[in-house]
């Protein structure tokens, strides 16, 4: 073994989902090269997709919660979580298997926004959106997969919690005003959708 990665101990693999649509996420209690933090297995996926921790801190304008990327030649996947979805992890919260689930959500739908001008243009539709009190389709069917995991009720305590995380992390001055209320908004309509899908499964 290379001794530079230390030696890997496992946390606890947690089973999402049922046969066909299993999900297995395989933990590590810390980090090895890389940030690689875990994999996760299905069915579901062309192949195993790393889980690594996100490096940064909040205050980092391009500081992001959790994020589904994917390497030059686009086979190996990837899912970023901050530390503190990483942790919530461990103990199963609705916040942290929400956002895992979003993500891999994107990747089972195949929506795959390259970094340079593709987000740019991804980034200016979604601002437009939300300012008509909208939310991009990839991001609701992401939010919709997640569902069919966690249920209707759990997703949105999940938003919910990560809404406040947001605002607390939005609250330092190095964020611009707008773009906060952005992001916190397109959260709302999110929550809303949810709570509109829920009413109706109700009636
Ligand atoms: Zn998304």
């Amino acid at each position: 073994m290379n001794p530079e990665m230390g030696e890997i101990h496992i946390d606890q693999t947690i089973t999402l989902g049922n046969e066909g649509k299993e999900i297995s996420v395989l933990l590590l209690k810390e980090e090895i090269g890389h940030g690689l933090i875990g994999m996760i297995t299905s069915k579901l996926f062309p192949g195993n997709v790393a889980l690594v921790a996100v490096t940064g801190s909040p205050e980092d304008t391009d500081f992001n919660i959790g994020y589904h990327g994917h390497s030059r030649d686009g086979k190996s996947e990837r899912i970023g979580l901050d530390e503190k979805l990483i942790d919530g992890l461990r103990t199963k919260s609705d916040e942290s298997l929400f956002v895992l689930l979003h993500e891999l959500g994107h990747l089972v739908n195949k929506d795959v926004v390259a970094v340079g001008e593709d987000f740019e243009r991804y980034n200016q539709t979604r601002i437009e959106k939300v300012k008509s009190g909208e939310v991009m389709e990839m991001e609701l069917r992401a939010d919709s997969f997640a569902v069919e995991y966690l249920g209707i009720q759990a997703s949105i305590n999940g938003l919910h919690a990560l809404m406040d995380r947001e605002k607390a992390y939005y609250l330092s001055d190095t964020f611009i005003r707008e773009e906060v209320e952005i992001a916190l908004a397109e959260t709302g309509y999110r929550i809303q959708y949810l709570e509109s899908i829920q009413f109706q499964d109700k009636s």
